[in-house]
């Protein structure tokens, strides 16, 4: 899958015992932290959140809300990253701006760093267009795009030499610079980005991503992820 990478910089530990304990204290006369050794262990604690919270459709996703996972994505191309930070509820991002230094680009135009580190260009394959035309992208074609993505970057470290301020000279970059960020979420807003950008419609990269946040997402609460894999993943239903 390409260089593409999706870390787990930090993520609140038992989660859906987070989610089962906010779910107990909305009926509980009790003060819940005084019940938390009580609580079930960690998979009952999901499977319980589940049954009462999600199944048949019951759409009460609140408790959900609580535990947050803190990500650190990688090398994804810059077209992929805007569209994601659409996602402004629960979501919080953190990107490289390329206003205050382009080294990585410099890198490039001495032949210190390969260009595919950089630069994102899709694999010679077999697409189709937006109108459903069917293309293939060649060797040839792919070889003159990264060499133009190499030229551009000699632009660039010629500007900058020049003494154009990095957020000047920015302007000349390749649209799909590869932009690692940090993205934080919570348990509900995950699945409403899996929801938006897991379709089978959605741009390539955009799945890439959400096959891996997924794998993360699975990691951290096994429970959940099954359930939303098999009642929501792929299914372009509205966000919850
Ligand atoms: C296939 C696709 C193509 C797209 N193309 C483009 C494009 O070409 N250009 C572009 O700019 N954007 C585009 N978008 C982004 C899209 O318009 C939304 O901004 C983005 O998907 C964020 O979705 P959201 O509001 O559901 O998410 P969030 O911001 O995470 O919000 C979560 C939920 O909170 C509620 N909510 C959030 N904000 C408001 C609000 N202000 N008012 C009322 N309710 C709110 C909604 O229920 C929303 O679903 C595209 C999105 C998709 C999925």
């Amino acid at each position: 899958m390409d260089k593409f990478r999706i870390e787990v910089i930090k993520a609140t530990p038992n989660p859906q015992q987070v989610m089962w304990l906010a779910m107990h204290q909305d009926y509980s006369e009790e003060f819940v932290w005084d019940q938390r050794d009580r609580a079930p262990d960690e998979t009952q604690a999901g499977d319980n959140v589940i049954k009462y919270l999600l199944a048949g459709e019951r759409g009460h996703y609140g408790p959900l809300e609580h535990p947050q996972i803190t990500l650190n994505v990688g090398f994804f191309p810059h077209s992929m990253m805007q569209q994601v930070r659409t996602h402004r509820v629960g979501i919080s991002f953190d990107v490289q701006s390329f206003r205050y230094t382009g080294k990585r680009i410099l890198d490039v135009a001495e032949g210190k760093r390969d260009v595919e580190d950089v630069f994102y260009i899709r694999p010679v394959g077999d697409y189709t267009n937006r109108q459903g035309k069917r293309y293939s992208y060649t060797q040839g074609q792919r070889s003159e795009d990264l060499e133009w993505c190499i030229q551009a970057s000699q632009r660039y470290q010629q500007r900058i030499a020049e003494g154009l301020a990095e957020e000047h000279a920015r302007g000349i970059i390749p649209f799909d610079t590869r932009q690692h960020f940090v993205m934080s979420c919570n348990a509900r807003s995950l699945m409403h980005l899996l929801d938006l950008r897991w379709k089978k419609d959605a741009q390539l990269e955009a799945q890439k991503f959400s096959e891996l946040l997924f794998e993360r997402f699975q990691a951290w609460t096994p429970q959940l992820a099954q359930w939303y894999l098999e009642t929501r993943a792929k299914k372009a239903k509205l966000s919850p």
